[in-house]
C-alpha cells in the first residue's frame, strides 16, 4: 500500500522562537546567531524583516550587517528551541500518532490512515501559525 508521508519543517525557527519569547523582536529585522567573538560567529536563523535585506543563513555576521547594518543580533537559547520543538510535534500529534521528529525543527508524519478522508493539510500550517 502506498503510504502518504508529511514533511514539515519550520521556517527561521530559532528565529521563530526568539519572536515568541521577546515579540518586539518581531519589528526589527534580527537573526539568531553565534559569538561574535569566534569561529562560531554565523547566522543561524533570521527572522522575515531580515530576510527582507537578504541576510543568508550560514553567513558571517560581518557579511550580514554589511546588508542589514541595523541587525538585531540574539545569542541562541537551545533549551527553548527543544521546548518549542515538543510542541510543534504536540500539534503534528493531532493529526497522526505516527510522527518521526528530524532534527529540531523537521518531522515526518505519516497521515497513510488519515488520507482517504478529506484531510486539510493547510489546518496542520494554520495551527502552527496560531502557536507563533
Ligand atoms: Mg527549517
Amino acid at each position: 500500500m502506498d503510504r502518504t508521508i508529511l514533511h514539515c519543517d519550520c521556517n527561521g525557527f530559532y528565529a521563530s522562537v526568539e519572536c515568541i519569547l521577546s515579540p518586539e523582536l518581531k519589528n526589527v529585522p534580527m537573526a539568531v546567531c553565534g559569538n561574535p567573538e569566534n569561529r562560531h560567529g554565523i547566522i543561524l536563523a533570521k527572522n522575515e524583516l531580515a530576510k527582507k535585506y537578504n541576510v543568508q543563513t550560514a553567513e558571517t555576521i560581518w557579511e550580514a550587517k554589511k546588508k542589514c547594518p541595523d541587525l538585531v543580533l540574539v545569542p541562541p537559547h537551545h533549551d527553548e528551541y527543544k521546548k518549542y520543538s515538543r510542541i510543534v510535534n504536540q500539534i503534528y500529534e493531532r493529526y497522526t500518532d505516527k510522527v518521526e521528529p528530524f532534527g529540531i525543527d523537521e518531522s515526518w508524519l505519516d497521515v497513510t490512515e488519515k488520507s482517504t478522508e478529506p484531510m486539510q493539510y493547510p489546518l496542520v500550517q494554520q495551527s502552527i501559525i496560531a502557536l507563533v
